[in-house]
């Protein structure tokens, strides 16, 4: 299980033990070779030739692009490069504070994903969930005060002395099941799905449930079906906003189906042949490229 899924950083290294280290972080602010990856409302910088690909900017663009209170985050390095990011979501024209803006556009990486190289959209997926971290963050959640970044923008302090909570980036973590029964899955629909599209099941982890049981819970509440072998495959950091889908397979002991109307249109049983002879004009259409969910799936049709 070498392979890595889509956002998940390659070859990244976070420098976790240099995060905290004034010194360092600033050395590395003013080197010429470090990079700044801006996150604008959600949306990353991309250059726009015959793909797209991420849009760098040298760490001269910080006094246009800072007001003061948005510190630059370090992501981490690559090689001798360091990369940083910083929302600019307080300015209502971002592209006018860029110096060398012709060819480079902010958009949605939800939408440009799965058409990228790996390596970048790892990275912008990365810069643009612990910008929303902190913009979720700003206020101290024990006691109201304003907080502010440490850390290479690792974590937050209350900046109420008598408080001081320091506030880490957080994880939701959702399970995401692939449930078979001698050939064949479970594919559903929820309505907040793309056009046709039908997926594996999946839902949040609920406080004091380890994850088999969420995997259990939640297909019994969805479907009404009950499992057995539920084993962990592997998992995929989803940073829209800010998830962690945990991967797992498992053995359904009943098949009738009893979709929970309150969350999906509809459910169905699929045999690999059906799902084999998907086309583009097809009544029914796999996740995304990008996601773990179209992995189980494909996973499991090699299988045969
Ligand atoms: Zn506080």
């Amino acid at each position: 299980m070498s392979r890595k899924n889509f956002y998940a950083t390659i070859s990244l290294n976070r420098a976790a033990n240099q995060r905290s280290d004034d010194k360092w972080i600033s050395e590395q602010l003013s080197n010429p070779e470090s990079k700044l990856l801006p996150v604008w409302r959600n949306h990353n910088l991309f250059t726009q030739g015959d793909n797209f690909s991420m849009a760098c900017l040298g760490l001269e663009h910080l006094n246009a692009l800072s007001n003061g209170k948005n510190q630059p985050i370090l992501l981490g390095t690559i090689g001798q490069t360091s990369y940083f990011s910083i929302d600019i979501s307080h300015l209502d024209n971002p592209k006018d504070n860029i110096l060398y803006n012709s060819g480079v556009e902010f958009a949605d990486l939800r939408q440009i994903g799965p058409i990228m190289n790996p390596e970048e959209g790892n990275l912008l997926a990365y810069a643009r969930g612990i910008n929303y971290w902190h913009q979720q963050h700003l206020h101290c959640g024990v006691c109201g005060n304003m907080t502010h970044s440490e850390a290479g923008g690792h974590q937050r302090r209350c900046e109420d002395k008598s408080c001081d909570t320091v506030h880490f980036p957080r994880t939701d973590s959702a399970c995401i099941v692939l449930v078979y029964n001698d050939d064949k899955i479970i594919l559903a629909r929820a309505g907040r799905f793309p056009a046709k599209m039908q997926s594996v099941l999946a839902g949040f982890l609920e406080p004091g449930e380890n994850l088999e049981d969420c995997v259990a819970r939640e297909v019994f509440e969805e479907v009404g079906i009950n499992l057995t072998d539920i084993v962990y495959q592997h998992s995929q950091p989803w940073p829209f906003p800010s998830s962690l889908m945990v991967g797992f397979r498992a053995r359904a002991l009943n098949t009738d189906l009893h979709p929970d109307p309150k969350e999906l249109e509809s459910a169905n049983w699929y045999s690999r042949d059906e799902l084999k002879a998907i086309t583009p004009d097809s009544e029914i259409q796999l996740p995304r490229g990008d996601s773990i969910a179209r992995r189980l799936i494909e996973e499991w049709l090699a299988e045969e």
